[in-house]
């Protein structure tokens, strides 16, 4: 394989874990076929065999939910990807990152959070680990690793970032908090789903562990629902196996394994589209009168604009502004798109828009929106791959439906 290490990650996206001859297909499938076989046939009975013992990697297979060759086919190339030894495919995003928490802290630890997360995993502290578990979570502002510094204590044994953040596009120095992290027992994870791995790699920054939820822009067709861990630490590893395949069990389908791999032989190709209609997304919005704020790393205007341009290759497809005026004209901004289409979720080719507000932030309280600086006229936009000209005439669409509101439409 060490030939293979220096391959660009468009390779690696496109054939790494699917080499013909070597996926369980005896036809020589240049794309690994579907193994919905829920048990494999032992070659005979060996009393010594121990379940730890049986290698995917050589072909061997015991059982579906400890492994499947068309799901080792896609954690080869998850872990190739995030340039880590250890992959592993989960039937959600949710499912990689609380497989990943409960790998590592116990009742009694502490844990620091980036306050500006997923509001899905914020949730999942607060219910399950702080209410359930007895773990403490202290939440800080990222943004500036001096917070994070200040808010380990001796019992921390785990920081838990994301970079860049939904929707605000934050960004932390994953770098410098992966410093303040190295001298403790401590394991410091990346939820890397904004960026994707084609922009930035955690673990070569310093990060122990990185997670996605792959029904984002790995997979990128909008499609599937699943989840992926990578990290080269091989204790990690094996506590995360044991909750993978044993201790939880939420692994990915043979069918949404086969998706995320298929999907994922274009990343390259749609990530630089992304991006590049993203940009342009962006530059016409700070343009207009009706726009108050665009928070788009790729900005020079972005107040990590420089962090972005040091720790990822890319700025991505997602971004998030601010209109002037009040719920009603969202709301009339966002009605009048066709292109844009009104939906939570990101990363897939197709343009999405939402009001987190009303949508994706909803279930937090007023409060915590304030705190996290989500108005009621903050819109995200999940940027696709469609041409750049009828995204731009859609948003026209939408500037002209606010424009025509007057004092008698109004309700
Ligand atoms: C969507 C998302 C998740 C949750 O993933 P699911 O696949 O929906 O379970 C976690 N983190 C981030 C940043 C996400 O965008």
């Amino acid at each position: 394989m060490d030939d293979k290490t220096t391959r660009s990650i468009d390779t690696i996206a496109v054939t790494e874990g699917e080499e013909p001859f070597e996926t369980g297909s005896e036809a020589g499938d240049v794309v690994s076929p579907i193994h919905l076989s829920s048990t494999f046939a032992l070659p005979g009975l060996d009393t010594e065999m121990r379940l730890e013992d049986v290698d995917p990697d050589a072909g061997e297979f015991v059982y579906g939910r400890l492994s499947n060759p068309t799901r080792h086919t896609l954690e080869t190339r998850l872990a190739a990807l995030e340039g880590g030894e250890h992959g592993a495919a989960f039937a959600s995003g949710t499912a990689a990152i609380f497989t990943t928490l409960l790998s590592v802290v116990e009742p009694g630890d502490h844990l620091v959070a980036f306050e500006d997360l997923y509001a899905g995993t914020r949730r999942m502290l607060d219910d399950v680990f702080v209410s359930r578990l007895d773990v403490d979570v202290t939440y800080v502002d990222a943004t500036d690793t001096r917070n994070v510094a200040a808010a380990l204590r001796p019992e921390t044994t785990m920081v838990w970032m994301e970079s860049p953040t939904n929707p605000k596009l934050a960004l932390c120095d994953i770098a410098g908090i992966a410093e303040l992290v190295a001298d403790r027992d401590a394991v410091f994870g990346v939820d890397n789903t904004f960026a994707s791995p084609y922009f930035q790699r955690p673990l070569d920054l310093g990060a122990d562990v990185v997670v996605h939820s792959t029904t984002k822009y790995l997979n990128g067709h909008s499609d599937a629902v699943a989840g992926a861990v990578v990290t080269d630490d091989d204790t990690l590893a094996e506590e995360l196996r044991f909750l993978q395949q044993v201790g939880v069990g939420g692994v990915s389908s043979p069918f949404d394994s086969y998706l995320v791999t298929r999907g994922i032989k274009t990343l390259a190709a749609r990530m630089e589209r992304h991006e590049t209609n993203a940009l342009a997304v962006a530059e016409f919005l700070e343009s207009r009168p009706e726009v108050t704020a665009v928070y788009y790393p790729g900005l020079e205007s972005h107040p990590d604009h420089a962090l972005a341009r040091e720790q990822m290759s890319g700025f991505g497809g997602i971004l998030s502004f601010e209109l002037d005026g009040d719920i009603d004209d969202a709301k009339r901004f966002l009605e009048a798109l066709s292109e844009f289409t009104l939906a939570v979720s990101v990363g897939g080719v197709e343009s999405l828009i939402e009001l987190p507000a009303g949508m994706t932030h909803e279930p937090l309280s007023p409060a915590e929106r304030e705190a996290l600086g989500i108005s009621d006229t903050l819109i995200r936009a999940s940027v696709g791959i469609e041409g750049t000209a009828d995204l731009l005439a859609d948003l026209e669409r939408g500037f002209d439906a606010m424009a025509r509101r007057s004092p008698a439409t109004s309700d």
